[in-house]
């Protein structure tokens, strides 16, 4: 443990460790004083604040503990905030939340790692977190042919917490296997240990919370939905946004499978790069540019900037005109990205050309309506 921190304290930054819930459970606070009792109101607020940094940041902010009255409003907060994430009961926002959480824990961990990585400090967080999640991690039987691994862990537990992982460099045959044991950096293995965090806090995640409960908690609740709703309004239906602002046409013509993905992507999930390609040959074909692209990938778990934009531009071509054409349905079939087809589907062939039937189909309506409304006027 760092000098000067107290457990309580570092506990802050991660809740759903087992010492947290035991450290809540010794203070002996009941759910009905956690829901009413003015004394809890600090700790209601924050749990309140962890979700809406995560509908607005896509973190949760760690904040600076000075006492152990603090530390225990904060550690409360984390019960509290899964309770509204409950009630709420919105796919979306529970992975979201889950994957800010898991997120933050993940800088952190890296951060508390680098500072104790020549001491013992940097080791022992690792044992505390392979521990946790039932992992028996060794550095004693490191080969010098993996000179850059610094951690070792068994391949049955790698593939456990590393199903969503879809870069190749995850897969285990590109990784160094040794009598069952797969090679990892440090930082890698921090990496794997946010998933099992995410897996962790996402698990029993919406809890079954009864609708008096929910009602009692309803001026918490109604805050987080209008900071949703407030986010629907400002990036549209489509589920994702650019910071250079948007320039497709109409992103709710868009056809089912390039939804799907794009709301993956904004949700954090780990998308396969087929889905990637088909979704930014999709969108560089409609006119976004590469930094508007960029922007879209940014909730990805293994954001990598100066990767990202080497994959995007390589897609692009470098002579303006788009380099490659969105794959046709058929290629999406084939590689499992053809998701939630619907009826407009059955009469194309190619996402672009469900676009465009669609974008066609909506300008129809509207002059329809238009002239009804116009005949329809005394
Ligand atoms: S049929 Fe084509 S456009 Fe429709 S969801 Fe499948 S891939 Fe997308």
């Amino acid at each position: 443990m760092e000098e000067g921190v107290t457990e309580e304290a570092r506990l802050c930054f991660y809740p759903f460790l087992s010492a947290a819930s035991n450290y809540v459970e010794a203070l002996g606070v009941t759910l009905d004083d956690l829901i009413t009792a003015a004394t809890f109101e600090r700790a209601r607020l924050r749990g309140k604040e962890r979700v809406r940094e995560a509908v607005r940041e896509g973190a949760v902010r760690k904040p600076v503990i000075m006492s152990t009255a603090q530390a225990e409003m904060e550690l409360l907060s984390y019960p509290f905030a899964r309770i509204l994430v409950s009630c709420i009961s919105n796919a979306h926002l529970v992975r979201r939340y889950a994957l800010s959480e898991a997120k933050s824990a993940y800088n952190k961990l890296l951060e508390d790692s680098s500072t104790g990585s020549s001491s013992s400090a940097g080791t022992d967080l690792i044992y505390e977190m392979a521990q946790e999640f039932e992992i028996q991690v060794d550095f004693s039987r490191l080969s010098h042919e993996h000179e850059h691994a610094q951690v070792q862990m068994p391949f049955v537990d790698y593939l456990r917490f590393t199903s969503n992982l879809r870069d190749k460099r995850w897969k285990l045959v590109n990784r160094g296997l040794e009598k069952g044991q797969v090679n990892l950096r440090k930082g890698e293995f921090l990496r794997v240990i946010q998933e099992a965090i995410y897996a962790r806090i996402s698990k029993d995640l919406p809890l079954d919370v009864s609708g008096a409960l929910c009602e009692s908690i309803r001026k918490y609740t109604r805050d987080i939905e209008a900071e949703l709703e407030e986010r629907r309004k400002k990036f549209g239906d489509s589920g994702f946004e650019t910071s250079a602002g948007f320039r497709v046409k109409d992103p709710s013509c868009f056809p089912p499978c390039i939804t799907a993905i794009l709301a993956n992507l904004k949700d954090g999930v780990n998308v396969p790069h087929t889905a990637r390609f088909a979704v930014t040959a999709f969108l560089l074909n409609l006119g976004l540019t590469v930094d508007e692209i960029i922007e879209i990938y940014k909730n990805s778990p293994d954001f990598d900037e100066e990767r990202t934009r080497y994959q995007v531009v390589h897609i692009a071509g470098s002579q303006g005109s788009t380099k490659y054409t969105a794959p046709s349905c058929s290629t999406m079939r084939t590689y499992g990205n053809c998701i939630d087809n619907d009826d407009v589907c059955e009469k194309v062939n190619h996402p672009l050309s469900y676009y465009k039937r669609r974008l066609k189909l909506k300008q129809k309506q509207r002059v329809e309506k238009g002239v009804k409304s116009k005949n329809e006027r005394p």
